[in-house]
């Protein structure tokens, strides 16, 4: 039995590709939009053949009429490397993307959801950082096409719920990790694993005493799912995360434990207003979505390094 139409923008990226596969699991009907930027066919390679899947080449920024119950508003790159390589491009697809996805949604009376990020927070002053926190963004620095297209993103739902009464909801996303993260995209949890399985030094970059809290995919997908499925009032934004807040030298230390790895660790110079400090408050969280993380670093680490490992296999690191 079908129930419900659902647009998943930037589903063929590494998040988007696991969460088409979990609504098509639950019993919908679901289109995947991407332009394929920093993702490949790959990802969505299993899908193509359900005929209740279905891909479109498209870019956000540019409109697109289709009739669906909800959208899931993924399109961005999410990496660093990747939302720096094109900065302004960032930006139009954050903001632009959410004008037009607002905009489908008004006019089809959909529910939508936006992929934002703890970036809005900055290299944050408050910790852990709560949703009521506005943040600490350099509004001119390297990150600031990433963490300020998020924030003109967020303003812009936030606008059309007052203004047009779209029904929206904000996930403000922590460092997630899991398979089908694009092993060149220079995230730490890849880069790690891949440098480890290779026997190649892992890149530090500082020394090693930055925190973030990562959790693994299907937690995350848990708390989106969760979220959009909650009654029109709530709207958010609610931080989805893991409390637990390891140093990347911790992180560096545990990936050569759980892989054997006979890498060294080499410290290199730390990016310009790389966040020092970052760990979500999930109260709201657990109260309104009555979700938390399950999954331990050290059991996600070890799916995610089976993935990896079967990439080197297969030849395609
Ligand atoms: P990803 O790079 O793997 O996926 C993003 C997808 O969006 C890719 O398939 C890409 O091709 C597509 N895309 C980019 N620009 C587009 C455009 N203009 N039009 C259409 N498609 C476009 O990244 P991800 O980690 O899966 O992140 C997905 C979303 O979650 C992003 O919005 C990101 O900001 C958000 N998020 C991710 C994390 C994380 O840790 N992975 C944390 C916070 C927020
Ligand atoms: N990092 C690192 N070595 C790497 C890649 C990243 O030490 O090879 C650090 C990076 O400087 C940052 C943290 O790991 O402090 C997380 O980086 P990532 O790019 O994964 O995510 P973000 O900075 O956006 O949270």
């Amino acid at each position: 039995m079908i129930h419900k139409r659902i647009l998943v923008t930037g589903g063929a990226g590494f998040i988007g590709s696991h969460l088409c596969e979990r609504l098509l699991k639950e019993g919908n009907e679901v289109i995947c939009l991407d332009n394929l930027f920093t993702s490949t066919k790959d990802n969505i390679a299993p899908m193509m053949d359900n005929k209740y899947f279905e891909f479109i080449r498209h870019d956000i920024i540019q409109p697109i009429h289709l009739e669906i119950d909800e959208i899931y508003n993924l399109a961005c790159p999410a990496s660093p490397i990747h939302y720096q390589y094109n900065p302004i491009k960032t930006i139009k697809t954050s903001v632009m993307g959410a004008i037009n996805m607002l905009g489908l949604a008004k006019r089809v009376k959909a529910k939508i959801l936006q992929a934002s990020t703890s970036e809005v927070y900055g290299d944050p002053l408050a910790h852990p950082q709560y949703e009521e926190y506005w943040g600490n963004v350099n509004p001119i620095g390297p990150r600031s096409c990433y963490d300020e297209g998020k924030r003109c993103a967020e303003s812009l739902f936030i606008n059309y719920y007052f203004q047009n009464k779209v029904r929206i909801k904000i996930a403000r996303i922590f460092n997630t990790y899991g398979p089908r993260m694009h092993p060149n995209d220079g995230r730490v949890v890849s880069n790690f694993i891949i440098q480890a399985i290779q026997n190649k030094p892992i890149t530090i970059y500082g020394d090693g005493t930055q925190t973030r809290s990562f959790y693994y995919v299907d937690d995350m997908l848990d708390g989106l799912i969760k979220l959009m499925n909650t009654s029109d009032e709530i709207i958010g934004p609610i931080n989805l995360g893991n409390p637990s807040e390891f140093k990347i030298i911790e992180l560096a230390e545990l990936i050569i434990d759980l892989t054997n790895s006979k890498s060294e660790i080499i410290h290199l110079p730390l990016p310009e207003d790389d966040p020092i400090r970052r760990q979500p408050d999930i109260t709201k969280a657990k109260s309104i979505l009555e979700w938390q993380p399950k999954i331990s670093l050290k059991e996600g680490l070890v799916k995610t390094i089976d993935y990896f490992e079967r990439l080197m296999i297969e030849g395609d690191l």
